[in-house]
């Protein structure tokens, strides 16, 4: 079969050939019908070698549906056929987190080397993918796997994100979203659906401006040195409740600790790589407080397959074979992709 395998750290991934695999024990074989191009991908890509504890090579690819294909002997809870989205984070599959379903924050995490499909484990952008078991599995039957797809880290992390902030996020509050990719536009959609708050946009780009509005936002603007002043007054005059910052940069987090109120939230999820420094007493506001959340419980990935079922989330994508991979990766390098790349077998 066909798969895109990271081979040296910092080249970019090759196209090639393997065998497809065997599931054993627990483990279920699924055909590939999308995966999701993210932008981690590129951080993977990109990084030196050992900053990650991965081994090459494996196949990149963590935002991936299709079908059940195969059952090991042992496999159980899932059908042939069945159209599945991957819960990507895996964990050690033995701690309290990772059997309440929370492998994203498994307590064995910096021992593993992996984080979880297509970070260090075989992943999906190839014909097929194998998981450890049904537990990575959930039900994507009523979306389409390009819908269903980016569901599984786009949509989850932002998910999760949200389901951290909205307790902030009644009634008359406002929430400023930073970075209207790939999961920002998802982030977008999920406020609008789940909190009744004033939703704010922010990006570089116009065409992301654009997707903020066709996605819910009540406003968007380009990062500039008066960002901060401009969202306040259109926040109603006393700051933003919560911030998501998907973007992650030094002056991403100066504007997000800028525009927040007294008591605010900020959820970084970006990872570019920026630093904020913590003095009391400084300049940030009284009560701020801070979260890193990284992708998500598998509970919350059912939520949002749901909420994408209730047609309450539109995954803006651009699909691509899975032979133009390179491209697709070169787009997104470029800032050339609107919503998120998916790739497809051809
Ligand atoms: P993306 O490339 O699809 O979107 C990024 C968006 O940010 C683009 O619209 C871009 O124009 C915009 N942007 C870039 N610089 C900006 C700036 N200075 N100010 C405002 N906007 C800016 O990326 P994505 O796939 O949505 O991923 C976003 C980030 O989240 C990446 O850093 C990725 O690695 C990270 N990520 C984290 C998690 C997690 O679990 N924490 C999960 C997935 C992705
Ligand atoms: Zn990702
Ligand atoms: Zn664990």
């Amino acid at each position: 079969m066909r798969a895109v395998r990271l081979t040296v750290w910092g080249e970019p991934p090759v196209p090639a050939d393997v065998e497809r695999p065997v599931p054993h024990g627990a483990q279920v074989l699924v055909r590939v019908e999308a995966t999701g191009l993210c932008h981690s991908d590129l951080h993977v890509i990109d990084a030196a070698p050992g900053v990650l504890p991965y081994r090459l090579p494996f196949t990149l690819g963590h935002e991936v549906a299709g079908r059940v294909a195969a059952l090991g002997p042992d496999a159980d809870g899932v059908d042939v056929d069945e159209p599945v989205v991957l819960y990507g984070p895996w964990g050690c599959g033995a701690c309290g987190r990772c059997a309440a379903g929370w492998d994203n924050y498994c307590d064995r995490r910096d021992t593993l080397p992996w984080h979880g499909a297509g970070l260090g484990r075989d992943g999906g952008m190839a014909d097929y993918v194998v998981v450890p078991s049904a537990r990575q599995l959930v039900s994507a039957d009523g979306l389409t796997a390009e819908q269903a797809a980016p569901l599984s880290d786009a949509g989850l992390t932002s998910y999760h994100a949200v389901s951290g902030l909205r307790h902030t996020l009644g009634e008359g509050a406002t929430a400023v979203v930073i970075g209207i990719g790939g999961l920002g536009h998802l982030a977008v959609q999920i406020l609008r659906a789940t909190t009744a708050c004033r939703v704010l946009a922010v990006d570089v780009r116009e065409e992301a401006l654009a997707l903020a509005e066709r996605s819910g936002a009540d406003f968007g603007t380009l990062l500039r040195a008066d960002t901060a002043r401009v969202l306040r007054t259109r926040g109603g005059g006393a700051g933003a409740d919560a911030v998501l910052d998907f973007v992650g940069t030094t002056d991403t987090l100066a504007l997000a600790t800028g525009v927040l109120r007294p008591g605010g939230e900020l959820a970084v999820v970006g990872s570019g790589g920026g630093s904020l420094t913590v003095t009391k007493p400084g300049v940030l506001p009284p009560g701020f407080r801070l979260s890193l959340p990284f992708w998500g419980p598998r509970p919350q990935l059912a939520e949002v397959v749901a909420l994408a079922r209730s047609g309450a989330l539109h995954v803006e994508t651009e699909r691509f074979p899975l032979s133009a991979a390179p491209e697709a990766i070169d787009r997104l390098r470029r800032g050339r992709v609107r919503g998120r790349a998916v790739l497809v077998p051809d």
